[in-house]
């Protein structure tokens, strides 16, 4: 009897075995996606292997696959093999995993459903709803109304986009159509994703650096070698040139390109610079994006009618056609580490995918990882150095400390604004250039104190502080979970009206500049003004000259190329110092070299001013100095004392119930079995509480697993993910945990 294993998407390791009818034998095959049945449910899962093996389950209880959904394995063999890799490193459900690369898989078994004897690939399929020309609003109950209005204000509108702003959508839409004032129709086409052009460039003559970066990796992509490279150039020293010359090559040789960057926020400008030297027939993949675009861009990737993929990290499951270049822009960066359901790291991932597909690796940085520099120490990925700006005479900005221990409060009352700073600040916008003030707080005040009793607001779900956002009308908001509540009178604990707004944010920086800088034009980027289109169109009006101040959090440190900011302001640069993480120095060094480099990228030499209690700090004293080299040498020296990472490796395992006793138990059981599955070369440390111990109403224990041998690492692991845990209790194994909270 032939049996198909198939990879469902649910968060259960095994695989599942279904027996395969004659009728279905030759359209079965791995990697094409079949329509199974898991208890009462219709799933839609990939099949990762057809054979006649033994079942391990008696016959008359197997399932058959119901029906065959794609004529042609949906995934290619190159990722799907992948992918399963990812599922063995990350001890993640592999099911889960092919998720990651098939996004449209649970929308598309709905459609199998309905049509299950369809063997056509589905999924494909859009319905698009439209409000008729001319029509008004009926009165019709629920939410049609508010459905008519959003469509005709917005224009047409995919059903599954509807459905994510009212789960009634649906049923909405088909009064609507009754009603005659709404049309449905279903769409195969294409979309276009570019609604401006994009002038082709002129593309600059190589510096010396750049030209032997490029040849080296062109070199290799010549002769169909597999390679890793760190290209480590200081910031503006032109490493994008270096992926676009090795994306040509790699397009003229018939291979594929991925490019990752870290924030979708970055994506439309180095878009534009891909779009500009290789023309429109690029994929642009990041969270953005609605079903209807997301899947047209897969789809003319997978046909290989497209051939490079350009997103944040989930554009590394991008199903490109002969993959021969994948580069990761600002490897260094956190945001390649997915922190839920497969918590897989896009750029060490990046290197496994580039390595199977016989492709070359590119990981640029100015200030590269601990890792990957760890890496290039020892030879397993080559050293490329940029170190010299591009563009003639532009050199690295000057950086001045400012020792906030010494400095009273500045002008407008507020510490955050020193007396340097500001004055740098009225020279600077007195020149007609621009500023960029960094601080890694969004909000008006981090926290409200109560001064009679010393209480802390907290969030009733999360144990952290609630930030007071006056740009929402004053309210109280958690970070962590979204919860908010109207800005409080008094104090909950003891009722007193002595409620104290503490510290600063971004809100209450970019109010006293308004105050103290009278009649520069001021702007924040943050997460609060900064869904998607609307940081582009900030950072647009920054690159136009409409904005002489931009304050922001680390949105405003990353990657932009703006050649009139002159000033650099780091307002509080131990903010991330004191977090428990072993990370917390090299974060705050590449953060502070990174900003840093925001400035001066044109002609005018660019100042930098970093505000701090603790001068003498070493990521402070080498950040100053751009000094990359020096402050990795001496990380990895304390790394390889203490034991970690690159120089062992590590595993969270987090349990998190709304019962602060049964999680703490069930990690306390999990870890006494942890200890027993091990080696002597295995250490499980804790289990403990978590430093955020509190998580949208669940109490957070973990323990910590390390290890310098991979394998044995994983043996304890795997151990761990199929002993039982109480149902009441979540479990997550974590794997090179980027976030130690
Ligand atoms: P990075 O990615 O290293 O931060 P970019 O690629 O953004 O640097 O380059 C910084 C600036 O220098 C950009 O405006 C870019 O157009 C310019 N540039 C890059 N390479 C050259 C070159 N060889 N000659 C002149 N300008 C260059
Ligand atoms: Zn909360």
């Amino acid at each position: 009897m032939l049996l198909a294993r198939v990879a469902l998407p649910v968060p259960l390791g095994q695989v599942f075995t279904y027996s395969v009818s004659a009728e279905l034998a030759a359209s079965v095959r791995r990697g094409a996606r079949v329509l199974c049945e898991l208890g009462r449910r219709k799933v839609l899962g990939v099949v990762l292997e057809v054979g006649d093996r033994e079942p391990d389950i008696p016959v008359e209880k197997l399932k058959p696959v119901r029906a065959v959904v794609d004529a042609e394995p949906v995934l290619p063999e190159e990722l799907l093999g992948f992918l399963q890799e990812i599922a063995r490193y990350y001890v993640a459900p592999v099911g889960e995993v092919m998720e990651l690369a098939l996004p449209a898989l649970e929308r598309s078994a709905a459609l199998a459903i309905e049509a299950p004897e369809s063997t056509r690939a589905v999924g494909r399929l859009v319905q698009i709803a439209r409000a008729v020309e001319g029509a008004t609003a009926p009165s019709l109950r629920g939410k049609a109304p508010a459905v008519f209005e959003h469509l005709r204000d917005n224009g047409p509108q995919p059903l599954t986009a509807l459905e994510a702003k009212w789960p009634s959508a649906r049923g909405a839409v088909a009064r609507l159509v009754e009603a005659g004032v709404v049309t449905l129709e279903k769409r195969e086409e294409a979309v276009d994703p570019f609604t401006v052009a994009v002038a082709p460039d002129v593309p600059p003559a190589l510096t010396a650096a750049q030209a032997r970066a490029v040849t080296a990796i062109t070199a290799r992509l010549e002769r169909g070698e597999k390679h890793a490279v760190l290209l480590e150039g200081v910031t503006a020293s032109g490493k994008t040139e270096v992926y676009l010359r090795a994306a040509e090559r790699a397009l003229a040789l018939e291979r594929g390109v991925i490019v990752l960057v870290p924030e979708i926020a970055l994506t439309p400008q180095l878009v534009a610079r891909f779009r500009a030297r290789l023309g429109s027939r690029l994929a642009v993949l990041h969270s953005g994006l609605g079903e209807r675009e997301r899947h047209a861009m897969w789809r003319s990737l997978r046909s290989g009618e497209v051939r490079i993929a350009v997103g944040a990290r989930s554009a590394l499951f991008a199903p490109v056609r002969a993959l021969g270049l994948v580069c990761v822009d600002e490897e260094h960066d956190g945001s390649f580490k997915q922190e839920e359901g497969v918590r897989y790291h896009a750029r060490d991932m990046a290197l496994l995918r580039a390595h199977r597909a016989e492709a070359v690796c590119v990981l640029g940085s100015a200030t590269p990882s601990a890792t990957s520099v760890e890496l290039a120490r020892s030879g397993r990925l080559e050293l490329l150095e940029l170190p010299l700006r591009a563009r003639a005479g532009s050199a690295l900005p000057k950086a001045e400390v400012v020792d906030l221990r010494r400095m009273g409060p500045g002008p407008g009352g507020e510490r955050l604004i020193s007396v340097p700073l500001f004055r740098a600040l009225e020279a600077c916008v007195a020149a007609r250039e621009q500023a960029i003030l960094f601080l890694n707080r969004r909000g008006f005040s981090p926290s409200i104190l109560c001064a009679a009793c010393g209480k802390i607001a907290e969030c009733p779900n999360c144990a952290v502080a609630l930030t007071l956002h006056r740009a929402r009308g004053g309210r109280l908001v958690c970070h962590y979970c979204d919860y908010q509540e109207p800005m409080r009178k008094a104090c909950r604990s003891c009722g007193e009206e002595a409620l104290i707004e503490e510290g600063a944010g971004t809100e209450r920086i970019e109010s006293v500049l308004a105050e103290i800088l009278p009649g520069a034009r001021i702007a924040r980027l943050d997460r609060d003004v900064a869904a998607g289109q609307k940081s582009e169109r900030i950072l647009d009006r920054m690159r136009q000259g409409d904005i002489d101040v931009l304050v922001g959090t680390q949105m405003v440190t990353k990657g932009h190329d703006l050649p009139n900011v002159t000033l650099v302001g780091v307002l509080n640069a131990d903010a991330a110092l004191s977090l428990p993480d072993f990370r917390a120095a090299e974060r705050t060094f590449q953060l502070l070299v990174q900003v840093a480099g925001r400035a001066g990228r044109g002609e005018t030499p660019g100042r930098v001013l970093i505000q701090t209690w603790q001068p003498d700090h070493p990521a402070i004293v080498l950040a100053m100095k751009h000094d990359v080299k020096g402050f990795v040498a001496q990380e990895l020296e304390q790394r390889r004392e203490v034991g970690y990472p690159p120089f062992a490796r590590l595993a969270l395992v987090r349990f998190e119930a709304t019962d602060d006793e049964l999680a703490r138990s069930q990690a306390a059981r999990l870890a006494h079995a942890a200890r027993g599955l091990g080696s002597p070369d295995v250490e499980v440390l804790g289990p403990t509480a978590a430093p955020l111990a509190r998580l949208r109403g669940r109490y957070r224990h973990r323990f910590l697993v390390r290890s310098t041998d991979r394998a044995r690492l994983h043996q304890v692991l795997l151990g761990v993910a199929r002993s039982a845990v109480d149902r009441r209790v979540r479990m997550a194994i974590d794997v090179d945990p980027v976030s130690m909270l």
